[in-house]
């Protein structure tokens, strides 16, 4: 396989084919991961990162993500109960 073909897991430096792994994007950076498990490490890292630099700011992202995932668990239940 040519050398273009393969991308470097930012986490571990794993090198895998293009097409594999998880891609993340964020704020238009494409970051590679060879595995959910370094995807993971990664997030765990930049969002303790976040909270070290705004930790109100983050708390109220993640007040108003969970917010907004509870109502579509609630569509979702209610989408569900009119189909029986
Ligand atoms: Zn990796």
């Amino acid at each position: 396989m040519s050398k273009k073909n393969r991308i470097k897991c930012i986490m571990c430096g794993k090198v895998f084919p293009k097409g594999q792994g998880i891609l993340l994007n964020i704020t238009g950076r494409e970051l590679v991961f060879h595995s959910k498990k370094c995807a993971l490490k990664f997030l765990t890292r930049f969002i303790e990162q976040l909270v070290v630099e705004d930790k109100d700011k983050v708390s109220k992202v993640l007040d108003k993500l969970l917010k907004t995932l509870s109502e579509e668990r609630k569509e979702l239940m209610e989408l569900k109960a009119k189909k029986i």
